[in-house]
């Protein structure tokens, strides 16, 4: 269960510059949010506030109605999914794959099983002793995903997880994440450039731009009309 609720959101950054200003938006339980528009226009820094990974200037974010804007990231059951991955190249996939569970303290043997079952259901069984350079592009996007299943979270933000991928894997893996969705039953909010990825995994689309929301709307009725 997670509902998501952003009220007057605001980022300033440290040097004026005001990134998002007065974002507004409800997202229910299980929700595929979208956010498309222009580069620059903040979608990043949204997810980033979302996450705890960049404070709130002024605003309240909301999970299940409990506000979130002083929690830690690591208290906010949520996972990230970054465009380059950000795996950590020293490590062994099973190692990357357990990152963020040996940083909350979970026991090694439910680390193991946790571990091996986002494993399995990527099938990344047989790479976890590999390091990231000897995986190709789409298994290290696959282990970007396996390192955000394993804590099995209420709430996934993808960050143009796919855009790295040639286009034949992108349609691949665009099928994973939408049996994914069913699987985690979890909210996603998911930042993409692509059409397709937006019209077949959405519910919901946000149409960004200069840091506000300009529409949102369901996939039909923002791209199937005439
Ligand atoms: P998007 O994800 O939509 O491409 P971002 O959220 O990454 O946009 O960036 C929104 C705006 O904020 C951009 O103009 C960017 O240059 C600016 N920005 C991002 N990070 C910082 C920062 N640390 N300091 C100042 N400005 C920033
Ligand atoms: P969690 O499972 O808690 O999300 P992560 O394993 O994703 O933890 O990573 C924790 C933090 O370390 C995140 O802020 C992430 O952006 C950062 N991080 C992950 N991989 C790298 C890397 N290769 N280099 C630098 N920072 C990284």
């Amino acid at each position: 269960m997670a509902s998501l609720s952003l009220k007057n959101i605001v980022k300033k950054y440290p040097n004026g510059f005001e990134a998002v200003k007065d974002f507004n938006l409800d997202i229910a339980d299980k929700e595929f949010v979208i956010f498309v528009g222009p580069s620059g226009c903040g979608k990043s820094t949204t997810l980033r506030m979302i996450a705890g990974l960049e404070d709130i200037s002024s605003g309240e974010l909301y999970i299940d109605g409990k506000l979130m804007n002083d929690v830690e990231p690591k208290d906010r059951d949520i996972a990230m999914v970054f465009q380059n991955y950000a795996l950590y190249p020293h490590m062994t996939v099973f190692d990357n794959m357990a990152f963020g569970l040996k940083l909350r303290k979970t026991p090694k043997d439910e680390i193991d099983k946790l571990v091996h079952e986002a494993a399995r259901i990527l099938d990344l069984e047989h790479l976890l002793d590999r390091k990231p350079k000897a995986l190709s592009g789409g298994q290290r996007q696959r282990v970007a995903m396996g390192r955000a299943i394993v804590r099995n979270p209420k709430v996934f933000l993808m960050d143009e997880p796919l855009s790295n991928l040639d286009a034949k894997l992108r349609g691949q893996m665009r099928i994973e994440i939408s049996k994914l969705h069913q699987r985690l039953q979890a909210t996603i909010i998911y930042v993409t450039h692509d059409q397709t990825e937006a019209m077949t995994l959405g519910t919901r689309i946000v149409v960004m731009k200069d840091g506000v929301i300009q529409q949102v709307d369901s996939p039909q009725n923002l791209y199937d009309k005439p």
